[in-house]
């Protein structure tokens, strides 16, 4: 009986450090293995599959994620959270890095430091294919939606339109669906898949109205250390053309379905 109980005891005190060496607990900065924290509701930058390139996660910042890990020798985990929380999470060092199509605003660099921009979208606006919406200002009188803090919904407050905000792109989408709500205001690529993906809708763009967004990954002010790593890697396949290709491809396949 009591060596039942010191075994027991051995084998959790082994599982306790494996976890802590593996970052399976959510530590972060562990030997080999860079965890970046993005919340996997953004196609084609980041989702959930079956048989993704980081585990069950998929997409454009996925793709890059590995290969920032493997230029730098190290290993890429991946912890998935609700985007309001990412920067948080990266704060509190539950997480080493950001990798989450998050656009480099002025407010977010007063809290994290951020990479070399490795992609650039806008702000689109979805509607139904029969909406009389072509601008940013026929939004004035509709009803909008937006995904809580995104930037979309940073410019629909910007503009002084009220709007209704969800946890989840496709929840958005649904209600413009649904006819429950007239016009989702989000990033471009991901708009483009929704828009693949469910019919009768349509994009409006307004680039008088939504400034470009540059995506960069975020680590903790001062972290130079690990900030070089990515950045040597993001010129890298920004200058041999794989963010390119990446790009290519995760889009395609997105709106292939
Ligand atoms: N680019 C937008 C932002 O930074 C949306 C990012 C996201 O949903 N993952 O807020």
């Amino acid at each position: 009986m009591k060596k039942t109980t010191k075994l027991l005891t051995m084998a959790l005190a082994m599982i306790m450090a494996a976890c802590t060496l593996t970052a399976c607990g959510g530590g972060a900065g562990k030997g080999d293995t860079i965890t970046f924290g993005t919340n996997a509701e953004f196609p084609p930058f980041e989702y959930v599959t079956s048989n993704g390139v980081i585990g069950e996660y998929d997409g454009i910042d996925m793709a890059i994620a590995k290969q920032i890990a493997e230029e730098s020798g190290m290993t890429a985990a991946v912890e998935n959270m609700e985007f309001d929380s990412l920067l948080v999470a990266l704060q509190n060092g539950q997480i080493d890095a950001v990798i989450a199509g998050m656009t480099a605003t002025d407010e977010r660099r007063e809290t994290v430091d951020f990479s070399t921009t490795y992609y650039t979208a806008t702000q689109v606006m979805i509607v139904k294919e029969d909406s009389d919406i072509a601008a940013a200002t026929d939004m004035a009188d509709k009803k909008i939606c937006v995904v809580q803090g995104y930037t979309g919904e940073i410019c629909v407050q910007d503009m002084g339109y009220t709007y209704e905000a969800f946890k989840k792109g496709t929840e958005a989408v649904m209600e413009l669906v649904n006819g429950k709500c007239d016009v989702v205001v989000i990033d471009s690529a991901t708009a483009q898949k929704y828009v693949g993906d469910n019919e009768g809708l349509k994009i409006v763009e307004d680039a008088g109205a939504f400034e470009s967004e540059e995506y960069a990954i975020a680590v903790q002010k001062g972290n130079t250390e690990l900030l070089d790593k990515i950045n040597k890697a993001i010129d890298k396949m920004l200058a041999d053309g794989t963010i390119n290709e990446l790009a290519v491809k995760y889009t395609e396949e997105a709106t292939a379905e």
